[in-house]
């Protein structure tokens, strides 16, 4: 009951990538770089577990960026062809790769982290991929000229990835998709249809992470403008139900989304966001423990997955490591009471 999982990313060590920071520059390179990922994993793993989390993930140490590490091994996206675009509906601007060409999957791209952090723990293992939205809308396109069409043949491509990454043992396979909570439209007219050709096949639970993004000050003032109630997920929760996701994680902890926006879900696994990562307050458990007792209002326990509101990669070690004993002792004295 209450198994506890993150959204993704935890916090590089020093020695690894320059820490609190997105896009991070990488302190090694080749071989050394590897091995110093493979380091990093094995202790974010170590923090999981002694934590009490119940699915862990690799905290995406072998990745620069959240969507950009899929990327690497793709056919049609020039990586040396960097142009700086605005990225969600204009709220930030990135150097963004542009795609040249139709997008292919030229060789698997995680298979070989994937295969060294299921040897490395017996923890249930979640493994995140972006989802088809969220790719399209960190690129900048110079061959499609179509989102829709572009966010098909990712899906494809994800697809592949997804299929053999199962084959090695993840039990979880996520999709990021913050794009969800900006294209109300596109997620009803392609953004789900892209969700169901990326799990096709899957065996393993499915699931889409949606959220606010990650406590950076863009974000943090485009949050201001959204109004005292974020009825975004008012607009997508409906026809996530309807879909073949198995799980949905969403943003709760220190938000204003209206709670009740969770019985949209029915029928759903739900990582509720108990985790704010968007401060650098670390939660009493006693606090994590309101957070999952407020959503069992309107999700029976069955189906609530105690999560983070989102990655936790540009906070420190400490404040994230603080935040994961909190989750796993909050979920703990919650189902204690059960
Ligand atoms: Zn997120």
């Amino acid at each position: 009951m209450l198994p506890t999982t993150i959204a993704g990313s935890l916090p590089k060590p020093a020695w690894l990538a320059e820490p609190e920071k997105l896009w991070a520059a990488w302190r090694l390179t080749g071989d050394e770089l590897r091995q110093a990922q493979r380091d990093a994993t094995l202790v974010v793993l170590h923090e999981q577990e002694a934590a009490g989390i119940d699915i862990v993930s690799n905290g995406e140490q072998f990745r620069q960026h959240f969507v950009h590490g899929f990327l690497t091994g793709m056919e049609g996206v020039d990586f040396n062809k960097r142009k700086r675009i605005g990225i969600r509906d204009n709220r930030y601007e990135a150097d963004c790769p542009t795609v040249v060409g139709p997008v292919r999957r030229r060789a698997p791209v995680h298979a070989e982290e994937v295969a060294f952090t299921r040897a490395n723990t017996h923890q249930r293992l979640k493994f995140t991929i972006p989802g088809p939205m969220t790719i399209v809308d960190t690129l900048a396109d110079a061959h499609y000229g179509d989102r829709a069409a572009m966010a098909m043949d990712f899906a494809l491509a994800i697809n592949a990835e997804a299929r053999e990454l199962e084959a090695l043992g993840v039990d979880v396979i996520q999709l990021d998709e913050p794009a969800f909570n900006v294209y109300l439209d596109e997620v009803a007219e392609w953004g789900i249809d892209a969700l169901h050709r990326a799990i096709d096949g899957l065996q393993c639970k499915t699931a889409v992470h949606i959220c606010y993004g990650y406590g950076i000050e863009e974000n943090l003032t485009w949050k201001k403008t959204l109004g005292d109630a974020w009825r975004q997920y008012e607009r997508t929760f409906p026809l996530l139900a309807e879909s073949r996701i198995d799980q949905v994680s969403l943003e709760c902890a220190g938000s204003r989304v209206p709670l009740p926006v969770l019985e949209l879900l029915r029928g759903k696994d739900i990582m509720v966001g108990v985790i704010d990562v968007a401060t650098e307050h670390v939660e009493t458990p006693e606090e994590v423990a309101n957070n999952i007792r407020a959503a069992m209002q309107y999700v029976a326990p069955a189906n609530i997955i105690p999560c983070t509101n989102c990655g936790m990669v540009p906070l420190s070690r400490e404040i994230a490591r603080g935040k994961l004993e909190a989750l796993g002792a909050g979920a703990a004295l919650v189902r204690a009471e059960l």
